[in-house]
């Protein structure tokens, strides 16, 4: 890892030479990028196509801001339980949560950013839909909730959504919320069963069942999406 200031931030690289014909640039995170190029390119030229193209890492690095690195992950906070991460190379792909133990044992058979993703993703969105179904079933068990089918949706502009037929859908990655604001959500759209719109008077029954309803729905705006790791 090198480091080299780009309008006055610094920023980590990393140069990978190999059998490619020209110089490419990746971000990996906020702070740090991957240069891969052909084997023989000489330093000042690689120098030259990361000034030239600071504009672009500088504008692109601060929207994929609060995108971590899979593979730098050590635990992940599922519902205020912090798991501990294992990622082991093996020939299988396969991940295991041991709930108890609160640990994941992530064994992939490459060590790439987006293979993790894929891998590690297979195995939390049906996690999450159990996590989901079990916190729906136990506040209709409290205030009498009538609902139909359960799904989970990967689409980060929304959390949550309910279908004039009852069916609720929810964003897998609430389950990386603290859980008083997972529990928001979810109340949220239960409270839709009844009052389709927005209007005060859905609020109003909102808080009934959350009364800390005003805090979660903005702490949700401003800082919700932050915690999505995929
Ligand atoms: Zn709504």
């Amino acid at each position: 890892m090198a480091t080299i200031l780009l309008q006055n931030q610094p920023f980590e690289y990393q140069i990978n030479r190999k059998g490619i014909r020209s110089i490419r640039l990746r971000l990996i995170s906020k702070k740090s990028f991957q240069i891969s190029c052909p084997h023989l390119t000489p330093e000042f030229l690689i120098q030259k196509f990361i000034k030239n193209n600071s504009d672009w890492i500088i504008n692109h690095s601060s929207k994929i801001s609060h995108k971590k690195s899979i593979l730098g992950l050590k635990t992940i906070k599922i519902l205020d339980n912090s798991y501990e991460i294992q990622w082991i190379k093996t020939q299988r792909d396969s991940v295991i949560i041991e709930e108890v133990e609160q640990k994941i044992y992530s064994n992939i058979s490459l060590f790439s950013e987006s293979h993790a993703k894929k891998v590690l993703e297979a195995k939390l969105r049906p996690f999450a839909l159990k996590l989901i179904k079990k916190e729906l079933a136990n506040l209709s068990k409290n205030f009498n909730f009538k609902y139909g089918k359960v799904t989970v949706r990967n689409q980060s502009s929304r959390y949550g959504s309910c279908s004039g037929h009852g069916n609720l859908s929810f964003n897998w990655q609430i389950i990386f919320f603290p859980y008083p604001q997972f529990q928001h959500i979810l109340l949220h759209e239960l409270t839709h069963l009844d009052i389709k719109n927005h209007s005060s008077k859905f609020w109003g029954q909102l808080t009934i069942y959350d009364s800390k309803c005003k805090f979660h729905n903005l702490w949700l705006k401003k800082e919700g999406t932050k915690c999505f790791l995929f």
